[in-house]
């Protein structure tokens, strides 16, 4: 909420106005990329909706753009930054969103396990992981110890990858989505420790982490660790010939209850093929399950459960206005270079996974 007075006395109306101005005025100068999870207000403006890492290739892929508005949380502009090309800044129009999910897991938390890890005898079998939902200190991390990120559609093939290079993976900041692509790589709990970072040596002993095959950081999304089976059986209860599909950042249970799991693009892609008439129970944020519910009429789509983000829901319509008109300085999202050039690195590493 970074406006000033003058801003906060603004009606909808003048806002939606003044952003239609500005952008009129900006032409291809700038490009706003849209977060699927943003509000409707803001959505409508950006040049691009999508998930995270799509949006910031899309933002780097501009060649007329020098300025990148970026309506999401601080790791999506921090990734859309190491990425864009030269020339290009990187906006932000609420900076303060942020995401509990990678605050969960710091630099020197990481680096202290890994040097637990090394003590343990261990480190030299371990690839270090990274979910893209993470600050770009974990992801220079990744990048200086061979490791790689992953997104939630390549995990797959980011453990794919990892276990060609080592017998062993520790992923963080998101345990679930760890856990659920361990589980369908057929690694059962028994191979996986949870690292806790709130506990003395990630409450392992050095026996523990030999056996484990993955290391899962104790860490979640609370938008998507709020659903429960009591929503999954009331959801098959109320709607019997339903699909119930859901965000791998759910918790393994339900999960292994749902029809179906995979990232936005494939809830998104899943409705879209979903036949007619046919009911869609969607596991996953608010402001998407109900833009999907106004994209798709054909189709009876319903939220496992209402679940909001509200660090996206910070980013509100007189924030884009206010940065659109007036480029403060501090919204400028710039990681330094001797960060951004190792997260860059397992960035690349993730881009040729296959
Ligand atoms: Fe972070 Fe979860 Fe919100 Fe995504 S939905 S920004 S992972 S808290």
């Amino acid at each position: 909420m970074p406006y000033t007075e003058e801003y906060q006395n603004l009606t909808q109306e003048e806002l939606h106005k003044r952003v239609v101005a500005a952008r009129e005025k900006l032409g291809t100068k700038v490009f706003i990329l849209g977060h699927y999870y943003q509000q409707d207000d803001v959505v409508q403006y950006a040049d691009v909706q999508g998930d995270s890492y799509a949006l910031a290739k899309q933002g780097a892929a501009n060649n007329e753009a020098d300025r990148i508005v970026f309506c999401g949380v601080h790791f999506m502009a921090e990734v859309s930054d190491i990425l864009k090309r030269e020339g290009q800044t990187v906006y932000m129009p609420d900076p303060e969103a942020g995401c509990p999910l990678a605050d969960m897991a710091d630099g020197d938390q990481v680096r202290n396990a890994w040097q637990r890890l090394e003590a343990a005898g261990i480190a030299d079998d371990v690839v270090p992981m990274t979910y893209v939902n993470s600050t770009a200190d974990l992801k220079a991390f990744c990048g200086k110890h061979g490791g790689t990120v992953c997104t939630s559609s390549s995990a797959g093939l980011a453990f794919d990858w990892a276990f060609k290079q080592k017998p062993k993976i520790f992923f963080f900041p998101d345990e679930n989505l760890g856990r659920n692509t361990a589980h369908a790589k057929g690694i059962k709990n028994d191979d996986i420790a949870e690292w806790d970072p709130t506990e003395r040596d990630g409450g392992l002993s050095e026996k523990q982490l030999q056996k484990a095959r993955v290391i899962v950081w104790k860490g979640y999304c609370h938008v998507h660790t709020f659903f429960t089976m009591d929503h999954v059986k009331a959801a098959r209860e109320k709607y019997p010939d339903c699909k119930i599909v859901v965000h791998p950042e759910c918790e393994a249970a339900i999960v292994d209850a749902a029809d179906g799991n995979g990232s936005t693009s494939f809830l998104v892609d899943y409705v879209k093929n979903a036949p007619d008439n046919s009911t869609v129970v969607v596991g996953t944020e608010i402001n998407l399950v109900s833009r999907l519910v106004h994209m798709f009429p054909e189709k009876k789509v319903v939220p496992l459960a209402r679940s909001l983000c509200p660090n996206m829901f910070k980013t509100s319509l007189r924030d884009l206005c206010y940065l659109l008109e007036n480029w403060p300085e501090d919204q400028i999202v710039r990681v330094p270079e001797y960060i951004a050039k190792d997260a860059k690195l397992a960035l690349e590493r993730m881009l040729v996974l296959k």
